[in-house]
C-alpha cells in the first residue's frame, strides 16, 4: 500500500511539474506504458495471498484512473498551449505590402501571326508549318529557281551543305504542301515561321525575320480572287477603310507577279511620313503560281491554277503598332515587350 502511494505522489509530482508535450510523453512511458510504474504494480499482485488480491487490484486500478485523468488533464492544457504557440508564430501581418509576381505575356509577332492565322483559318485555310533547315530542292528548285539562277545568290543564304540550307523562305512547306497534294486540290494553306537571309542587321534588315505564306490551288482560281483575299486581310489587319493596289513585280514562283500596297492606316492616304508621302505601304508579295511551279509537283490538269503571297510578319507588326527598329523584336528588352501587354 505504501508503494502504492508513493507512486501516486511521484505521478502526480511529474504529471504537474511537466511544461512541454515532450515531458508529458515522458511521464506516459514512466508510468503508463507497458514498463511503466503501474504496470510493474500489477505484476506484483501473484505474490499476494488470494485474499489480498481483490483489495490491491482495485487499489491499483483507483490509481490508474486517478493518475489517467491527471494525464489526460494536463495533456489537453499542453496541446492547447502549444497550439496558441503555433498560431501566434504564424500571424500574418496584412499590413505588408504584397508580392509583386511578373507574368509573361504573347510576344507581338506571336500576336500579328495568330491574328493572321485566325483571319485565314476562319476562311477554310490549314497552317502548315515545316523544317527551318530544309533541302535546296523544295527551298529553290520545285520553286522555279534552279540552280546557277541569280536569285539563288550565295551572299544571301546560309548552306549548310551543297543540298542543305537555312530556308531563305516559307516557300519551302508550300512546295512540300503541293507535292504531298499529288494532284488533288483544293489546296487552302498558310504557312508561319523563321526564315534566315544573310543579311547585315539594321533598323529595317534582320538575318533572321518571320513570314507567313499563303497558298490556294484549285480549278479556275483567279488574280481577282487573290486580291479579293488579300483586301479582306488589310481591312482585318489595318482597319475597315483600307484598300489595296496591284503593281506588277517580278517572282520566279508567281506569274504574273505583283508587289500589293494597302492604303496608309496613318493619314488615311492622305500623305505622311509612314506612307513617304505616297499614301500608300508596300506590305507583301504575291502572285498566280507559276505553271512550271504545278507541273513539278505533278499537277497535270491544266484547267488547276492557284495563287501565292507571302507576307513578312516584322513588318506588319512595325506598322502595325509603330515600331521603328527591327531589332527591337528579338533584343529581350523587357521595357519594350511589355508595352505589347494589352494587346493581346
Ligand atoms: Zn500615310
Amino acid at each position: 500500500m505504501n508503494q502504492i502511494q508513493q507512486i501516486r505522489e511521484e505521478a502526480i509530482q511529474a504529471i504537474e511539474s511537466s511544461q512541454s508535450l515532450e515531458e508529458i510523453k515522458k511521464v506516459h512511458v514512466d508510468f503508463f506504458a507497458k514498463k511503466g510504474k503501474i504496470t510493474s504494480l500489477m505484476s506484483q499482485m501473484r505474490n499476494l495471498s488470494p485474499e489480498e488480491r481483490p483489495v490491491f487490484g482495485q487499489q491499483v486500478n483507483e490509481l490508474k484512473n486517478e493518475l489517467q485523468q491527471a494525464y489526460d488533464a494536463k495533456l489537453e492544457v499542453l496541446n492547447q498551449a502549444a497550439m496558441d504557440q503555433k498560431l501566434a508564430s504564424e500571424k500574418i501581418d496584412l499590413t505588408l505590402p504584397g508580392i509583386d509576381f511578373s507574368f509573361g505575356h504573347v510576344h507581338p509577332l506571336m500576336i500579328v501571326q495568330r491574328e493572321i492565322e485566325q483571319i485565314f483559318m476562319e476562311m477554310g485555310y490549314d497552317v502548315l508549318e515545316g523544317d527551318e533547315v530544309e533541302l535546296d530542292l523544295y527551298n529553290f528548285e520545285r520553286a522555279n529557281i534552279p540552280k546557277d539562277h541569280p536569285a539563288r545568290d550565295m551572299q544571301d543564304t546560309f548552306y549548310i551543305t551543297d543540298e542543305l540550307l537555312l530556308r531563305t523562305h516559307t516557300t519551302a512547306i508550300q512546295m512540300r504542301a503541293l507535292e504531298a497534294n499529288n494532284g488533288e486540290i483544293p489546296i487552302r494553306v498558310i504557312c508561319p515561321g523563321k526564315v534566315y537571309r544573310k543579311d547585315d542587321d539594321d533598323a529595317t534588315h534582320s538575318h533572321q525575320f518571320n513570314q507567313i505564306e499563303g497558298l490556294v490551288v484549285g480549278h479556275g482560281v483567279t488574280l481577282s480572287d487573290l486580291k479579293g483575299t488579300l483586301e479582306l486581310l488589310a481591312k482585318r489587319m489595318f482597319g475597315q477603310n483600307r484598300h489595296i493596289r496591284f503593281r506588277p513585280s517580278y517572282f520566279q514562283f508567281t506569274e504574273p507577279s505583283v508587289e500589293v500596297d494597302v492604303s496608309c492606316h496613318m493619314c488615311d492616304g492622305e500623305g505622311c511620313s509612314v506612307c513617304k508621302d505616297t499614301g500608300y505601304i508596300e506590305i507583301l508579295g504575291a502572285g498566280m503560281v507559276h505553271p512550271a511551279v504545278l507541273e513539278m509537283a505533278g499537277f497535270e490538269d491544266k484547267t488547276i491554277t492557284g495563287f501565292a503571297f507571302g507576307v513578312g510578319l516584322e513588318r506588319v507588326a512595325m506598322l502595325k503598332y509603330g515600331i521603328e527598329d527591327i531589332r527591337s523584336f528579338y533584343t529581350n528588352d523587357a521595357r519594350f515587350l511589355k508595352q505589347f501587354e494589352r494587346f493581346e
